[in-house]
């Protein structure tokens, strides 16, 4: 049998000039080739239709195990963890997930290596190997994988809704796995895990349950050939694609009200209802309509008369989890403390809004605005990098007709009132249920969810109860959205003038400096605007960064109802604390940026306090500051690296202490005083003219500093703050050891830090070789043979330009001091490794590198980020990418070794190392011995933050006028 290619037309953006080829292998694998001739990243993802619904009874969590067997090893490449070795050492990355009813494996990696990196993909799909001794090990991976997730709300309340479910249908299920269900549980029952992998994967793992999409540089025809030889022997048993009728919620199910304990601060509702799925009549799209109004945020929305009550700080709308078979319409809503005072009468207006939506009937002008809007920004899409797009498209094609894989169901094109009154019409207080998340529920609940444990009660609802709630919420005018202004029409490219390959410096006053770059490389109508307030004051204290966070958060909250609908139209905006003050960026369709740039900027000259507002977002800044104790303890690890390493950072514990004593009258005067002398660093990209660029920065300087009364004066030459960093001791190993901030969890993490260097070309690329030699080994020698965590990275650290090496461990088989110890000894065993390297494979990879570093920008933002970086650090190596390039085509095996023994090799008298070590609950009595420990080096142990950075030098600033930024 042939290679079935009978040509179907697959819809692609008009401006897309990659083609597409849709072919099925005599054994009914399916497969879309992309090529893209332009690509210096190939990629590939492979989606088979299995998930964890399809798990056996009594092994939960198996699909996703193997899921992480097939990583190890085949029989054609017998060496662990040879596949991301492989891909690692060409540049490329290596990642998979397993849903409910499907597991999908991608990759990408430099576009020369495809061909073979696809061989040894293949070997997934045809002969994997998975050894009893590493289906053991892995387990623990996959236990840890559940420790890190245990606390965490999200993974919770998930778990408790599916909890809450008919347990004959697979949602019911817990899908992760962990050591019980996998080793202990079907151990008992004289069940051997890995047969049953084995089984499961003969059984499910068949050639017309997958789909592959291959992205390379290679010609349809070259693709097409690679794919036949690398998948025509995946077996084909012609396995029935699973399916699961029926739905998940019965009766009982619905028309309840959850209580329920989170982990963190804040209260939470989720009001769900079970509904037609929308990928049955995606071409209508009901879903989108509906979730465009119901989570719509500006005048008149539900929303908006939330936020104005003071009861809510964010909403959200859309469908939640959802097959073929059924689906569930969510809205999310994030309450205050006297919003959840008033929940019924939440839901009421909720119902209320629901009600005029039925009773104002379905309007053809806001389809179109929705068609027009989804068409553009299909149209216009930025490239992404291939992985992504590779691995969402194979996830469509199991769903979507091939000419819409590309589009899947964003695209609706079909006016069809009846099929969106449909689905308003399941959104009935019948069909409802509604979660509802609070501490202040702790010791009022009678259950506990068995995966997570999570603390709930169950309450019955009924449709008259809820009715009587919609009766007597407040009278508040709800109303449909008023036509959307930031529709962009005009979508027409700009003719650049000067074709400048790096940003150019240009415009600078005593006000300003504007960094511009015109668009010559993405032909897309749209701009990158960033303007970034240096102010003195921001960062002068712990309580003015409280004070200029609050600010920022405020500012935001003021503009929402109008920005809203720019955000929907594809123009997103941010503001933000930067190291300086504070930061402005607008990005999208530049064809009305400016209308709502200057909206922005007029809002920052006007800022007023209002006090109402003020107190909602001191309480939501105070639960996030609060909530930081509940973060992954990794995190927490990498927040007291920076808190040791950067000279003005201010502690988090600090600022809870001060925040309950600010006012809004402390705010108004800090407003003053922040705007009172300003610089803005500019840059602007994209599909704007120089003049323009020019102009939009005269406007700004204007209204800040030029009106009868100015808000901002220049900054003295005194006044311009940079960002500077703590030196490290040569020979000394610090260590901070620190009890975790949550003592429920049982994690532990280290952080091992290696600082190196400050930015230069010959040393960042030594560096960077040596992070990617030691990446793959490091993970297989301390995640896949140790199994210390499912959380274990090595990686590299730059701070302001401040260079060095991180290992990141998450544990709970080890403490935070013996993770440090295996660190060491995986670098003493690597040593050899590294002297006994070849030319060749140091060639190699010295390639993969250079290959890395010429992949060119995907889109704007990626272009933009990179640039704006080096301004911000003031490094300005805008070529730096050139650069190192050179530098690494000189740089010899010798120089690397060289490298390696004065800076990373353990015992070195140059090697500065940074040890924090987050003790969690499982090794408290470790924490206690080392702090009451007086034999251990005190002089390297860190026992105050602040007197040590007081104590250290620091490495100077790129701005410092000798650096390479003039201030
Ligand atoms: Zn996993």
């Amino acid at each position: 049998m042939a290679v079935d290619r009978s040509e179907t037309v697959i819809l692609k953006p008009r401006t897309d000039k990659r083609e597409y080829r849709r072919i099925v292998l005599p054994n009914s694998l399916e497969a879309l080739l992309i090529s893209d001739p332009e690509t210096d990243k190939a990629a590939a993802s492979m989606n088979v239709s299995v998930g964890h619904f399809s798990d056996p009874e009594g092994l939960e969590g198996l699909a996703h195990f193997l899921e992480h067997m097939l990583f190890y090893a085949s029989e054609k490449y017998p060496v662990e963890d040879s596949y991301s070795k492989f891909i690692t050492e060409h540049g490329g990355s290596t990642n998979a997930y397993t849903s409910s009813e499907h597991t999908n494996f991608y990759f990408d990696i430099n576009s020369d290596s495809l061909e073979e990196a696809l061989d040894r993909f293949a070997q997934f799909f045809t002969r994997p190997l998975m050894s009893p001794d590493a289906t053991l090990r892995e387990i623990k991976a996959v236990d840890s994988e559940n420790q890190k997730n245990l606390l965490s709300d999200g993974w919770r309340m998930h778990q408790l809704q599916k909890n809450l479910s008919s347990k004959d249908h697979p949602y019911h299920k817990f899908n992760t796995g962990n050591w019980d269900t996998l080793e202990v549980a079907p151990k008992a029952k004289g069940l051997d895990t890995r047969l049953e992998l084995i089984k499961f994967y003969k059984q499910n793992y068949s050639a017309n349950l997958m789909q592959l999409v291959v992205y390379g540089k290679e010609s349809l025809d070259k693709l097409e050939n690679l794919v036949e030889s690398n998948f025509k022997d995946i077996l084909n048993n012609d396995r029935v694609k699973p399916c699961f009728p029926g739905q998940p919620c019965s009766s009982e199910h619905l028309q309840i009200l959850v209580k329920a304990v989170p982990i963190k601060q804040g209260h939470m509702l989720r009001i769900t209802w079970p509904v037609t799925p929308n990928i049955r009549n995606y071409k209508e799209g009901p879903c989108r309509y509906i979730s465009h109004l119901i989570g719509h945020e500006g005048v008149g929305s539900l929303f908006y008369v939330l936020k104005n009550l003071g009861w809510v700080m964010s909403l959200s709308a859309g469908e939640g989890e959802w097959s073929y078979e059924f689906s569930f319409f969510c809205v999310n809503i994030e309450l205050t403390d006297s919003g959840h005072e008033h929940v019924e009468d939440i839901v009421g207006l909720l119902f209320k809004y629901i009600a005029l939506l039925r009773n104002s009937g379905i309007h053809k002008w806001i389809f179109d605005e929705l068609v027009t809007i989804c068409e553009t920004d299909f149209h216009y899409k930025d490239k992404i990098p291939p992985i992504n797009y590779a691995a969402n498209i194979s996830s469509n094609m199991q769903l979507f007709p091939p000419e819409d894989w590309l589009c899947g169901s964003s695209l609706p094109s079909r006016f069809c009132p009846s099929i969106l009154n449909m689905m308003l019409d399941e959104l009935t207080p019948k069909n409802v249920r509604i979660f509802w998340e609070s501490q202040k529920f702790e010791g009022c609940t009678d259950s506990l969810e068995p995966w997570y444990k999570t603390a709930y009660i169950i309450e019955k609802l009924t449709a008259s109860s809820i009715q009587k709630w919609v009766d007597k919420a407040p009278n508040e005018h709800l109303h449909l959205p008023a036509p959307n202004i930031f529709i962009p029409a005009d979508l027409t490219l700009r003719q650049v003038e000067e074709k400048v390959q790096f940003p150019v410096l240009r415009r600078k006053t005593l006000f300003s400096k504007l960094w511009y770059k015109p668009d010559t490389t993405f032909f897309t109508p749209k701009a990158y605007v960033t303007i970034d307030f240096n102010c003195p004051l921001s960062n002068f204290s712990p309580e003015a960064a409280v004070l200029t966070d609050i600010f920022t958060r405020l500012l935001t909250d003021y503009l929402n109802e109008y920005a809203y609908d720019a955000q929907v139209a594809g123009l997103y905006y941010s503001i933000r604390c930067s190291n300086a003050g504070f930061e402005v960026k607008v990005v999208g369709y530049n064809h009305k940026l400016r209308i709502l740039l200057e909206t922005i900027i007029s809002k920052i000259k006007q800022f007023e306090v209002k006090s109402d507002r003020f107190s909602v977002i001191k309480e939501t800044t105070m639960k996030d500051y609060q909530n930081f104790k509940f973060q992954q303890p990794y995190h927490q690890a990498m927040y007291y690296c920076s808190l040791l390493l950067e000279e003005h950072r201010w502690p988090l514990t600090e600022q809870l202490e001060i925040l309950p004593f600010l006012e809004a009258d402390h705010l108004t005067k800090f407003y003053r005083d922040l705007l009172s002398r300003t610089f803005l660093e500019c840059y602007i990209a994209g599909n704007i003219g120089s003049t323009e660029a020019e102009s939009i920065i005269v406007h700004v300087e204007d209204t800040l500093f030029k009106s009868s009364q100015p808000t901002s004066k220049p900054l003295l030459p005194s006044e311009h703050l940079t960002k500077r960093i703590v030196k490290l001791e040569s020979g000394l190993g610090f260590y901070y050891p620190v009890e975790g901030l949550n003592q429920t969890d049982e994690n532990s993490a280290l952080v091992h830090y290696i600082q190196i260097h400050q930015d230069n070309i010959k040393l960042n690329v030594k560096l960077q070789l040596f992070a990617l030699l030691a990446k793959q080994p490091a993970f297989h020698q301390l995640r896949s043979v140790e199994q210390l965590g499912y959380i274990t990275v090595l990686m590299q650290r730059n701070d302001s330009g401040v260079r060095g090496l991180q290992f990141i461990i998450q544990s709970t088989v080890k403490d935070p001091a013996q993770l440090d110890a295996r660190v060491e000894a995986f670098l003493k065993t690597f040593e050899n490794k590294l002297y006994e390297m070849t030319d060749e494979e140091f060639k190699s990879n010295i390639n993969a590198l250079i290959a890395m570093k010429l992949e060119k920008y995907k889109n704007l933002k990626e272009e933009s980020g990179f640039y704006w970086k080096e301004i911000v650090d003031g490094t300005l190596r805008f070529d730096r990418k050139e650069s190192e390039v050179a530098a690494l085509r000189e740089l010899t095996r010798q120089e690397l070794i060289n490298f390696f023994d004065s800076y990373i090799k353990v015992g070195t008298p140059q090697r500065k190392t940074l040890s924090v070590q987050v003790y969690g609950a499982l090794h408290s009595a470790a924490f206690q011995s080392l702090i009451g420990d007086s034999s251990q080096p005190q002089n390297t142990q860190i026992r105050d933050i602040f007197s040590f950075k007081r104590s250290r030098p620091l490495f100077g600033s790129f701005k410092g006028g000798l650096g390479l930024m003039k201030l």
